[in-house]
């Protein structure tokens, strides 16, 4: 590994692991705090006339921020990445790229936010789209005379279906469509996309980033410099950057990103075995299952298989009864943090995408996501247990 160039330590070989506490040297002050300061401040004051210290006003430079854009671009390998005030930001940041008139194709099983905005802001603005199932559809008989981008996630939200990113960054780039990856699920610890072809990366930083449920981030990574002076352009004009503190609480989040994901991911398949054990589950969806079908490509494109999980119970009423019985794990919306959350669907994260979506990517009422934490294992399990033999006296 070549590491000329990198503001930051002078070791070959730097694992993920060891970037994630690799501060970029260049941004750090005469102080040498190891705990980068935040930058509290909205304005910057100028040594003279026409000239700047690079930073004029927080909503465009700001380096408490600009210290967590340096670790994300490096982190997905990217020239630059840009944090928002939240991944719909980010989201919604990038879909400026288009003009109206234009068309992309997304991912049918997408994140419900995501959904919601391409329906009500975007086709608003003179955008169409096309959504299929990219795990299996081929896009070539999809694209149209105007068709600009391809957006997708992998694994998908809530289902886990796993998309070849290196096989379509090809059919997409041979089309002339830049390839947008929502990176969130895996964040750049397990996974890469910029490396497998895509153009843009997009995290929402509320996830595993922050990692602690504390805060509300979006990030948007690239590789090309003319999509990221048009994003930073964006930027600046519509002013949904993120905060100096929330920044700093992201940075931090960011240092323990390698053990709490390798022991969610730990977690994550144990409990995906255990719940296949049960007889009132009727399907465990986790890609780092060798039955899962993307088991193969996921071990080809990325280092793991994440922490997130979805089952199905074999009545509405069972699945009810567990999301008002938990105890140790909390009934929450998000993902990503250190504490196990579970979520329903169907009411919660799509809510606003339509039915007959839902009922085609398999989104049913008996449908459950668990965000799996770091809690004990054996703990999980016990919770599981008796969640399960309290669902079985309700339901009779
Ligand atoms: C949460 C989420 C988003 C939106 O991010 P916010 O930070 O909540 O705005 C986008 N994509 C995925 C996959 C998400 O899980």
């Amino acid at each position: 590994m070549d590491c000329s160039g990198c503001n930051r330590c002078t070791e070959i070989n730097c694992s993920i692991d060891t970037k994630c506490q690799q501060l970029d040297r260049s941004l750090m002050d005469k102080y040498g705090a190891i705990s980068f300061p935040i930058y509290q401040t909205a304005t910057f004051a100028h040594p003279g006339l026409g000239q700047s210290t690079g930073y004029d006003y927080t909503r465009m430079q700001n380096p408490t921020r600009q210290q967590l854009e340096s670790i994300v671009s490096y982190l997905e390998n990217g020239t630059d990445a840009i944090a928002f005030s939240s991944g719909m930001a980010a989201v919604a940041t990038v879909m400026e790229l288009l003009q109206p008139g234009d068309h992309f194709i997304i991912d049918s099983d997408l994140y419900g936010g995501s959904i919601r905005l391409f329906n009500e802001i975007s086709k608003k603005n003179g955008l169409t789209f096309t959504a299929a199932n990219l795990s299996t559809d081929d896009i070539r008989p999809l694209i149209q005379d105007n068709t600009k981008a391809v957006y997708l996630e992998t694994p998908t939200n809530p289902m886990m279906n796993v998309t070849d990113i290196e096989e379509l960054s090809r059919a997409a780039h041979e089309n002339g469509l830049i390839l947008i990856v929502d990176n969130t699920f895996l964040s750049p610890y397990f996974q890469n996309p910029l490396d497998l072809g895509a153009d843009i990366v997009i995290h929402s930083g509320t996830k595993f980033l922050g990692g602690h449920h504390d805060t509300i981030g979006g990030f948007v990574v690239v590789k090309d410099k003319a999509i990221d002076e048009r994003l930073r352009f964006l930027y600046k004009t519509t002013g949904a950057g993120l905060s100096p503190f929330d920044s700093w609480l992201i940075l931090r989040g960011i240092r323990t990103l390698a053990v709490r994901l390798e022991r969610a991911q730990e977690n994550a398949l144990k409990l995906a075995r255990f719940l296949k054990l049960n007889k009132h589950v009727t399907k465990v969806i986790y890609p780092g299952l060798e039955d899962h079908p993307g088991y193969n490509i996921m071990k080809k494109q990325a280092r793991g298989f994440g922490a997130m999980l979805t089952f199905e119970v074999d009545s509405v009423s069972f699945a009810k009864a567990i999301l008002n019985n938990v105890e140790l794990i909390y009934f929450a919306e998000s993902l990503g943090g250190t504490e196990t959350l579970i979520t329903y669907p169907i009411t919660q994260t799509h809510a606003d995408v339509p039915k007959d979506v839902l009922e085609k990517n398999g989104i049913n009422d008996r449908v459950l996501r668990l965000s799996v934490g770091i809690e004990g294992i054996n703990d999980l399990i016990c919770e599981f247990n008796r969640v399960f033999s309290v669902a079985e006296k309700i339901c009779g």
